[in-house]
Order: C-alpha cells, then sequence, then structure tokens
C-alpha cells in the first residue's frame, strides 16, 4: 500500500493504474462504516483508491473543523488489512492551491434543502473536493456511505452536471450493536449522551414500523420522530420526509422516501436516516 500526499504524485500514480480504479473519499478516523465501502471497492475494482481529507471548505465558521478527531497511523493500519493500494492524503494546499477559484456549487431541493439549509456552504465545500479527486483521481467507481444520504444525492447531481463518467455506488449505513449510525463524530459523545444518542436510531425504527402498519401521512411520522427525540432531550435540526430522489418534503408517503433526521447532542451534531418504502 502506497500513501501519496500530492496531486502531482496521484496524478502520476493513477495514469499507471491499470484495469479499474475504484476510490473511497473519507476524512479518516475510520471505522466500519467507511471500511464496508473499501470492501465494496476492492470487490469490484483492481486497485482501489482511499483519499482521506479533512475538508476545510465543507466546515462552517462555528463547526468542529478543529477539534475534529485525526489517527493516520490507525486508518493506514485499518486500510492495510482491507488491502487498498493507494490512500491519498493531500495536505490542504495541495487539494487547494493558492489562487484556487474552481468552486463547483449546485442548486434546487437536493442542495439547498436539509443540511444546505442548516450548515450554508457545507455542499458547496463537499461537491468542489470531490469534483477536485474525481479529475485527479479519475475513477470508474466511487463508493459513498447512504449514512449522508443528501451528500450522495448531491454527487450523483453533481457527475450528471460535469458529465463525468464514474459509477457512484451508495451503500447501506452501518450501526453500532444498539443502532446507533457509525460516525467518527461519535467519540464526541459523553457516556450520557451517546444514550441519548440512540432516540435517533429509534425514531427511524419506530417510523419504519408506522409505514409498514400502513401510516402514509409524513405529517405523523414526522411528529412521532419529533416525540422521540423530543424526549430523549436531543436537540432537533430538522425532521424531513422527503421524495427518495428529489429530496422535496411529501405531504404523503406515496412514493420512496427518506425519513432524516438531523439532531444535537449537547455539543455534537448528529444525522442519520432510513428509507420508507409504501
Ligand atoms: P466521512 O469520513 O464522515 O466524510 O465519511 C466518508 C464516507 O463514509 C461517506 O461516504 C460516508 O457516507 C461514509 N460513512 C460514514 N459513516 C458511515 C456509516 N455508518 N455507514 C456507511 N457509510 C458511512
Amino acid at each position: 500500500m502506497r500513501t501519496i500526499t500530492t496531486v502531482a504524485g496521484m496524478t502520476t500514480a493513477r495514469d499507471a493504474a491499470t484495469g479499474t480504479v475504484g476510490l473511497v473519499p473519507t476524512m479518516g478516523f475510520l471505522h466500519e462504516g467507511h471500511l464496508s465501502l473499501v470492501r465494496s471497492a476492492r470487490a469490484a475494482c483492481d486497485t482501489v483508491i482511499v483519499s482521506i481529507f479533512v475538508n476545510p471548505a465543507q466546515f462552517g465558521q462555528d463547526e468542529d473543523l478543529g477539534r475534529y478527531p485525526r489517527d493516520e497511523e490507525r486508518d493506514l493500519a485499518l486500510l492495510r488489512d482491507e488491502g487498498a493500494d493507494i490512500v491519498f492524503m493531500p495536505p490542504p494546499e495541495e487539494v487547494y492551491p493558492p489562487g484556487f477559484d474552481d468552486w463547483v456549487e449546485l442548486r434546487g431541493p437536493i442542495a439547498e434543502r436539509l443540511e444546505g439549509e442548516h450548515r450554508p456552504g457545507h455542499f458547496r465545500g463537499v461537491a468542489t473536493v470531490v469534483a477536485r479527486l474525481f479529475r485527479v483521481v479519475r475513477p470508474h467507481r466511487a463508493c459513498f456511505g447512504e449514512k449522508d444520504a443528501q451528500q450522495l444525492r448531491v454527487i450523483r447531481r453533481l457527475t450528471r452536471d460535469l458529465g463525468l463518467s464514474v459509477d457512484v455506488v451508495g451503500l447501506p449505513i452501518v450501526r453500532e450493536p444498539d443502532g446507533l449510525a457509525m460516525s467518527s463524530r461519535n467519540v464526541y459523545l459523553t457516556p450520557d449522551g451517546r444514550a441519548r444518542a440512540l432516540s435517533l436510531s429509534r425514531a427511524l425504527a419506530e417510523a419504519e414500523r408506522l409505514v409498514s402498519e400502513g401510516e402514509r401521512d409524513a405529517s405523523n411520522i414526522r411528529e412521532s420522530a419529533r416525540r422521540t427525540l423530543v424526549a430523549a432531550g436531543v436537540g432537533i435540526d430538522y425532521v424531513s420526509v422527503a421524495g427518495e430522489e428529489t429530496l422535496e418534503e411529501l405531504e404523503t408517503i406515496d412514493r420512496p422516501a427518506l425519513l432524516l433526521l438531523a439532531a444535537r447532542v449537547g455539543a455534537t451534531r448528529l444525522i442519520d436516516n432510513t428509507m420508507l418504502a409504501p
């Protein structure tokens, strides 16, 4: 496994790669969710490239960029075990060289609602770094988690709009045994916070049950999820029942939908989601 820190080095290594190339973009501090993406890329591609880059452009002013958890040594050991071929870990000035001004900004509900509304500039940062990674790495396949359901849809739109021929693959959310969606940010949680954070997956499970029993009124689903979160003392950023493709808010669950949650447990912001199939 090689580690590469420069765009020039990555470009040369990509030129030398034969067969299909799979890319797994991450911000490091890897967990089983990330590793499931690496395994999927490993199973489908000849060369597996994992990027580790804590992208300053996708963090807001008051967010956790400065304290985002990092453990490079552990990440590299995990990736070696998974059989990754290349780890691309550029410093910020490689990704955003002086004078960089090639921002990618998508419009419409897919990018402007939910995370787009609560984290202004977030998807501009995500879309820009992913477009840049795609141009340097030129992957045939890129693996992303459904954990960040809106991000996945933003990236699908971006590849379509930019005419990139990369196959964007979305993979299921990996959870802790008790239901908490794995996240690098879970290390921020206190024992009490971690217990309260379980309300997110509980709210999702309850919604799945209601829909399986025939509930189709989206406002009842939203209300049920809100009640669960409020009872756990968790601050709500949004509770949304949205069309799976367009992410437009639904009144009736008459097509495949996502229940998307964003909540604050103390200073830790968590997101989670599930599919609701009518
Ligand atoms: P991050 O390092 O948080 O930017 O995540 C990198 C990639 O891993 C993204 O595509 C995420 O959606 C994905 N990911 C993060 N957590 C999970 C999880 N619990 N299950 C599946 N994929 C995940």
